[in-house]
């Protein structure tokens, strides 16, 4: 092989120009390496000209410099108009302040080398080449002006420097004022509701209710102001606690079940079984999240129903993510509207706020909560059909130690009632008021009650008191309209003669002298006042639950369908299949998985190609090996594929991600 200094012709360097010498070949210099140099050398020379052309009419200085000898060679007219003393100071001169240094670095490394120097008021950006060809270690400086780029770029600069401060400072007084207003808001809502619990006329009541309404509207404003604002000026803390997702999840059911309930819209939960129970991250500010989706689909959807949806799925750092999908068969949101929906104060359209409320803040909290905690949120959803929001958090699994201790506090929690099982009873709660409503109910709720329906006014509990078999009624004594006494007297004369006798337990505001006598006097039986206690509560309800018997034992309410998946493999059919050898396991095992990822991509083509016929082939395909497998929710969900094969993109597009989503389950159930 010929070294490059046998093959490189020879070359000179002369008035700026260079020459390549013919015929300079050396004698062990293969023809085709020759040729090669030749061209390349060529093709030098040609620029180099064309860079001398060049020279005399661009307007950017250009020098030319022998760093060896330390002297100008060259300048263009347009350097030597702008600057007559650069032959006179040479190295001196500004344009070529450390020239040496960084020609060298150029020669080195064998590329054009940038920097920017200023003469004066004016900013170039010097692009330094090297010439490769010759000895001679000479450098073109070209001179770029960009002092106009740098003035551009530090006006910019102090703008949005001076916008940044701007925003934070009007975070921070958002952040401040609302907190402040917190305050005062909190005193006027108390005093309100003791004013409403006194002895008031009707007019007067009504004026109160108005007052205490307003305040816990403009408290829900601005409890989302001070979480945006927080979140904008960067002083959002997240916690990284363990929490039982499941209980967190069962709770947020349990809030929203009574309004599905009086929308009779069907609302079912699931959790995949193979998804983690515990994990670790901010509880709170996850449940945030959830309430606000499901909030929203239950306020948007008239009929149908609210489903959510958590599976989970493996990472390579160790962590799972978790996705909640909150599907409704609402008014579904316009292709056009959907970014805006994320924006602040901004509805899907204006007559929104005229129908639904709201304030437009909530999805972009959400938004800027799943993204704070390194999650995504979005949503798909069709016009009238409804929507689905969903959300990712990518979050640590709790460790056994942690999982031990957050499932022995439920069981804790789950003690305390002696073993009592209250699930079967049905209660009544009447109150006027909704967050006394939402107390009691949660109070029963720790109780182990589970079925409890509520009203917000006497006429409406003497109504569902005679629609429904409840267990237990328990009153609230003041309510405008027809009060907590009047509602019992109305129950207690509906009953007479019919043989049955329904405990009703008043809850009255104070303990007054009197008040005991007032509520035996209008048929109850017992009392409680608020605020109620657990023990107390626990009492009562022990006492006239226990007299009653329990006779009117009823299913849970179908709305609080809490379906746990069952595990996605049947371990025991699997063994009688192949037997226990571990290593065959495997094998079987990741011989069906990517039967199973082909199956899906199946699917997935023949939707894009509209082929019915292969869908339902290759949903028959899986179905089978899954069946052969064990893997019974993947089985069903196939055969259901199979049969919906004429269904629309939609319904298709769904069915993909269950099986999917089921694959992965069985994957993970297996451990591979
Ligand atoms: P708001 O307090 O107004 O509900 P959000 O930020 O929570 O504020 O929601 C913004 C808008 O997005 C809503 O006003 C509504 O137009 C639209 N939206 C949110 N969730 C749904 C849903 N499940 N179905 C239809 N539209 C929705």
């Amino acid at each position: 092989m010929a070294s490059a200094s046998d093959i490189m012709p020879e070359i000179r360097t002369e008035n700026n120009v260079v020459h390549i010498a013919e015929n300079a070949e050396p004698e062990n210099a293969t023809a085709k390496e020759l040729r090669e140099a030749r061209d390349t050398a060529k093709k030098a020379q040609k620029k180099a000209e064309e860079l001398a052309q060049l020279s005399l009419y661009d307007p950017s200085p250009l020098i030319r410099f022998d760093i060896d000898h330390r002297k100008l060679l060259y300048v263009n007219p347009a350097a030597f108009n702008r600057y007559s003393d650069i032959f006179q100071k040479g190295v001196d001169h500004p344009l070529l302040a450390d020239i040496t240094e960084i020609a060298l670095r150029a020669f080195s490394q064998r590329r054009t080398v940038t920097r920017e120097v200023a003469v004066g008021s004016i900013t170039y950006q010097q692009s330094i080449t090297p010439n490769l060809l010759g000895d001679e270690r000479i450098v073109t400086l070209y001179n770029h002006d960009i002092t106009r780029l740098k003035q551009t770029e530090e006006v910019l600069r102090q703008e949005t420097e001076r916008a940044e401060a701007a925003s934070r400072a009007k975070s921070d007084f958002l952040a401040n004022v609302s907190h402040e207003l917190r305050t005062p808001m909190n005193g006027v809502l108390g005093m309100a509701s003791l004013l409403r619990d006194s002895a008031l006329d009707t007019e007067q009541r009504e004026l109160v209710d108005v007052i205490v309404q307003s305040g816990e509207s403009l408290m829900l404003l601005l409890n989302d102001v001070l979480d945006l604002s927080k979140i904008e000026a960067n002083e959002l803390t997240l916690e990284q606690i363990p929490f039982s997702l499941v209980a967190m999840m069962a709770d947020v059911v349990r809030l929203f079940e009574p309004s599905a309930r009086q929308k009779k819209l069907d609302f079912s939960f699931f959790y995949s079984a193979v998804a983690p129970e515990c994990l670790v991250g901010d509880p709170a500010r996850i449940r945030q999240i959830v309430t606000n989706l499901v909030g929203n689909a239950l306020k948007f959807t008239e009929q149908g129903g609210v489903k959510i949806d958590i599976s989970s799925r493996r990472r390579d750092d160790g962590k799972v993510d978790m996705i909640f999908r909150v599907e409704d068969t609402g008014i579904g949101i316009e292709e056009k509207n959907i970014n805006r929906i994320f924006s602040k104060f901004t509805q899907a359209d204006n007559s929104t706020t005229r129908k639904y409320g709201g304030t437009g803040l909530g999805l972009t909290i959400c938004k800027l909560l799943t993204e704070a905690m390194d999650g995504a949120l979005g949503v798909e959803s069709r016009v009238g059909k409804g929507s689905c929001f969903w959300f990712s958090l990518p979050l640590s699994v709790a460790d056994a130690e942690q999982t031990r201790r957050l499932s022995a506090e439920n069981t804790d929690k789950a003690n305390v009632l002696d073993g009592n099982d209250f699930s079967p009873y049905r209660i009544l709660i009447v109150d006027d008021h909704p967050i006394n409503l939402f107390f009691a109910r949660k109070l029963l709720m720790k109780m182990g009650f589970k079925s409890i329906d509520t009203v917000e006014d006497g006429r409406m509990a003497l109504e569902k008191s005679a629609a429904e078999k409840y267990d237990l009624i328990i009153l609230d004594c003041q309510m405008p309209g027809m009060d907590g006494y009047d509602v019992s007297r109305a129950i207690r004369a509906r009953e007479d003669g019919s043989g049955t006798r329904i405990p009703i337990v008043a809850m009255t505001a104070n303990a007054m002298i009197g008040d005991r006598e007032k509520c035996v006097a209008a048929g109850m039986d017992d009392y409680v006042s608020k605020p109620i206690t657990m023990p107390r509560m626990l009492e009562v309800l022990m006492k006239w639950l226990k007299a009653g018997g329990g006779g009117a034992l009823k299913p849970l309410a179908a709305a609080t369908a809490v379906a746990a998946s069952p595990a996605p493999v049947d371990l025991a059919h699997l063994r009688d299949y192949i037997g226990d050898d571990e290593e065959e396991k495997q094998i079987v095992v990741s011989m069906f998985m990517s039967g199973a990822e082909e199956v899906l991509a199946l699917m997935e083509a023949s939707m894009v190609t509209v082929d019915n016929e292969s869908w339902k082939k290759a949903a028959h395909k899986l179905k089978g090996s899954a069946a052969n497998f064990g893997a019974r929710t993947l089985q069903v969900l196939c055969g259901q594929a199979e049969q919906d094969a004429e269904a629309d993109a939609a319904t298709k597009q769904d069915l993909i991600r269950r099986v999917a989503l089921a694959c992965e389950d069985v994957r993970r159930f297996m451990g591979s």
